[in-house]
Protein backbone atom coordinates (compact mmCIF):
# COMPACT_ATOMS: atom_id res chain seq x y z
CA UNK A 1 0.00 0.00 0.00
CA UNK A 2 1.68 3.26 -0.87
CA UNK A 3 1.66 6.02 1.81
CA UNK A 4 -1.44 8.25 0.58
CA UNK A 5 -3.65 5.01 0.71
CA UNK A 6 -2.06 3.99 3.58
CA UNK A 7 -2.85 7.44 5.40
CA UNK A 8 -6.51 7.84 4.17
CA UNK A 9 -6.85 3.71 5.31
CA UNK A 10 -5.63 4.64 8.64
CA UNK A 11 -7.67 7.96 9.06
CA UNK A 12 -11.41 7.26 10.74
CA UNK A 13 -14.17 9.83 9.72
CA UNK A 14 -16.41 9.56 13.13
CA UNK A 15 -19.85 11.64 12.09
CA UNK A 16 -21.32 14.68 14.13
CA UNK A 17 -18.46 14.49 16.70
CA UNK A 18 -17.94 17.06 18.67
CA UNK A 19 -20.88 18.49 17.25
CA UNK A 20 -24.07 17.56 14.55
CA UNK A 21 -23.13 18.03 11.56
CA UNK A 22 -19.05 17.71 11.64
CA UNK A 23 -17.03 14.72 10.01
CA UNK A 24 -14.31 14.61 12.61
CA UNK A 25 -11.50 12.87 11.02
CA UNK A 26 -10.23 10.65 13.84
CA UNK A 27 -6.35 10.02 13.10
CA UNK A 28 -5.78 7.37 16.38
CA UNK A 29 -5.73 4.11 13.83
CA UNK A 30 -2.36 5.75 12.52
CA UNK A 31 -1.01 6.89 15.21
CA UNK A 32 -1.35 3.64 16.51
CA UNK A 33 0.08 1.72 13.30
CA UNK A 34 4.05 2.47 13.10
CA UNK A 35 4.54 1.90 9.53
CA UNK A 36 1.58 4.84 9.25
CA UNK A 37 3.22 6.72 11.91
CA UNK A 38 6.76 6.71 11.11
CA UNK A 39 5.91 7.26 7.05
CA UNK A 40 4.04 10.35 8.37
CA UNK A 41 6.87 11.51 10.06
CA UNK A 42 9.52 10.91 7.42
CA UNK A 43 7.67 11.84 4.54
CA UNK A 44 6.89 15.79 6.26
CA UNK A 45 11.11 15.66 6.85
CA UNK A 46 11.63 14.77 3.62
CA UNK A 47 9.59 17.35 2.16
CA UNK A 48 11.15 20.07 3.26
CA UNK A 49 14.50 18.49 3.88
CA UNK A 50 16.94 18.47 7.10
CA UNK A 51 19.02 21.43 8.49
CA UNK A 52 16.01 23.68 6.74
CA UNK A 53 14.10 24.87 9.67
CA UNK A 54 15.16 25.34 13.31
CA UNK A 55 12.14 24.88 15.23
CA UNK A 56 8.49 22.91 14.53
CA UNK A 57 5.65 24.88 16.09
CA UNK A 58 3.50 22.25 17.10
CA UNK A 59 -0.65 23.22 17.81
CA UNK A 60 -2.48 21.66 20.85
CA UNK A 61 -3.38 19.08 20.93
CA UNK A 62 -3.07 16.40 17.71
CA UNK A 63 -0.02 19.24 16.13
CA UNK A 64 1.69 18.18 19.42
CA UNK A 65 1.81 14.50 19.00
CA UNK A 66 3.12 14.88 14.78
CA UNK A 67 5.08 17.83 15.33
CA UNK A 68 7.53 16.36 18.55
CA UNK A 69 8.78 13.32 16.86
CA UNK A 70 9.34 15.21 13.09
CA UNK A 71 11.63 18.32 15.51
CA UNK A 72 13.26 14.94 16.60
CA UNK A 73 14.03 14.21 13.02
CA UNK A 74 14.62 17.39 11.49
CA UNK A 75 16.96 17.78 14.33
CA UNK A 76 15.13 20.66 15.39
CA UNK A 77 13.46 22.48 18.68
CA UNK A 78 9.55 21.83 19.54
CA UNK A 79 7.88 24.63 20.50
CA UNK A 80 4.20 24.44 21.32
CA UNK A 81 0.91 26.60 20.65
CA UNK A 82 -1.73 26.11 22.89
CA UNK A 83 -5.11 26.75 23.79
CA UNK A 84 -5.31 30.07 26.36
CA UNK A 85 -4.26 29.80 29.62
CA UNK A 86 -2.11 26.83 29.18
CA UNK A 87 1.42 28.39 29.05
CA UNK A 88 3.02 29.49 32.12
CA UNK A 89 5.25 32.37 31.00
CA UNK A 90 4.78 35.26 29.43
CA UNK A 91 2.85 34.08 25.93
CA UNK A 92 1.97 36.56 22.57
CA UNK A 93 -1.85 35.33 21.94
CA UNK A 94 -4.09 35.78 18.76
CA UNK A 95 -7.74 35.10 18.22
CA UNK A 96 -9.40 34.15 15.64
CA UNK A 97 -13.25 33.24 14.33
CA UNK A 98 -14.74 29.79 14.00
CA UNK A 99 -18.03 28.77 12.83
CA UNK A 100 -19.63 30.21 16.36
CA UNK A 101 -17.62 32.44 18.33
CA UNK A 102 -13.92 32.90 18.65
CA UNK A 103 -10.84 30.74 19.55
CA UNK A 104 -7.19 32.38 21.30
CA UNK A 105 -4.10 30.34 20.83
CA UNK A 106 -0.83 31.24 22.73
CA UNK A 107 2.99 31.00 22.17
CA UNK A 108 5.56 31.64 24.59
CA UNK A 109 7.45 35.17 24.26
CA UNK A 110 10.96 33.63 24.24
CA UNK A 111 9.51 30.64 22.52
CA UNK A 112 11.45 31.73 19.22
CA UNK A 113 14.22 34.25 18.11
CA UNK A 114 14.45 36.58 15.55
CA UNK A 115 15.20 34.90 12.06
CA UNK A 116 15.04 31.48 13.08
CA UNK A 117 13.13 29.26 10.71
CA UNK A 118 9.65 27.82 11.67
CA UNK A 119 7.73 24.81 10.24
CA UNK A 120 4.01 24.68 12.02
CA UNK A 121 2.43 21.22 11.65
CA UNK A 122 -1.05 20.22 12.98
CA UNK A 123 -3.20 17.50 12.08
CA UNK A 124 -6.14 18.68 9.68
CA UNK A 125 -6.22 21.74 8.06
CA UNK A 126 -9.99 23.18 7.98
CA UNK A 127 -10.86 26.37 7.39
CA UNK A 128 -7.26 27.55 8.30
CA UNK A 129 -7.93 30.19 10.68
CA UNK A 130 -5.93 27.73 13.35
CA UNK A 131 -3.31 27.85 11.11
CA UNK A 132 -3.35 31.46 10.03
CA UNK A 133 -3.30 32.64 14.11
CA UNK A 134 -0.01 30.15 14.59
CA UNK A 135 1.94 31.62 11.29
CA UNK A 136 0.68 35.42 12.96
CA UNK A 137 2.31 34.31 17.03
CA UNK A 138 5.27 33.08 14.88
CA UNK A 139 5.21 36.29 13.03
CA UNK A 140 5.45 38.29 16.32
CA UNK A 141 8.37 36.85 17.49
CA UNK A 142 10.13 38.20 14.01
CA UNK A 143 10.79 34.24 12.99
CA UNK A 144 9.95 33.40 9.47
CA UNK A 145 7.22 30.64 8.46
CA UNK A 146 8.70 28.36 5.91
CA UNK A 147 5.86 26.09 5.46
CA UNK A 148 2.23 24.55 6.83
CA UNK A 149 2.61 21.03 6.94
CA UNK A 150 -0.52 19.11 7.71
CA UNK A 151 -1.51 15.32 7.59
CA UNK A 152 -4.92 15.70 6.12
CA UNK A 153 -6.44 18.99 4.16
CA UNK A 154 -10.16 19.43 4.05
CA UNK A 155 -9.91 21.45 0.63
CA UNK A 156 -13.61 21.99 0.43
CA UNK A 157 -13.12 24.67 3.32
CA UNK A 158 -10.55 26.68 1.34
CA UNK A 159 -8.06 26.58 4.20
CA UNK A 160 -5.32 27.71 1.36
CA UNK A 161 -7.00 31.16 1.06
CA UNK A 162 -6.36 32.00 4.18
CA UNK A 163 -2.72 31.29 4.39
CA UNK A 164 -1.53 33.91 1.54
CA UNK A 165 1.44 32.55 -0.17
CA UNK A 166 2.40 30.99 2.61
CA UNK A 167 3.89 26.79 1.54
CA UNK A 168 1.31 24.51 2.72
CA UNK A 169 2.20 20.98 2.85
CA UNK A 170 -0.52 18.73 3.13
CA UNK A 171 0.40 14.57 2.84
CA UNK A 172 -3.38 14.40 1.58
CA UNK A 173 -5.88 16.51 0.33
CA UNK A 174 -9.68 15.31 0.68
P1 LIG B 1 -9.39 25.20 11.23
O1 LIG B 1 -8.89 26.31 12.11
O2 LIG B 1 -10.80 25.33 10.84
O3 LIG B 1 -8.47 24.98 10.03
O4 LIG B 1 -9.36 23.87 12.10
C1 LIG B 1 -8.16 23.22 12.28
C2 LIG B 1 -8.02 22.72 13.68
O5 LIG B 1 -9.22 22.13 14.18
C3 LIG B 1 -6.95 21.66 13.75
O6 LIG B 1 -6.20 21.83 14.93
C4 LIG B 1 -7.72 20.36 13.72
O7 LIG B 1 -7.15 19.46 14.64
C5 LIG B 1 -9.13 20.72 14.14
N1 LIG B 1 -10.15 20.25 13.19
C6 LIG B 1 -10.97 21.03 12.45
N2 LIG B 1 -11.81 20.31 11.73
C7 LIG B 1 -11.53 19.02 12.00
C8 LIG B 1 -12.06 17.75 11.54
N3 LIG B 1 -13.06 17.68 10.66
N4 LIG B 1 -11.51 16.62 12.04
C9 LIG B 1 -10.50 16.69 12.92
N5 LIG B 1 -9.95 17.84 13.39
C10 LIG B 1 -10.47 18.99 12.93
Amino acid sequence: MDLDTLIQDRIRDVPDYPKPGVMFKDITPLLADHVAFAGVVDAIVNHHGRGTVDKIVGIEARGFILAAPVAYHFGAGFVPVRKKGKLPANSFEQTYDLEYGTETIEMHEDALAPGERVLVVDDVLATGGTARAAADLVARSGAEVVGISVLMELSFLHGRDKLGNLDVHSLVTV
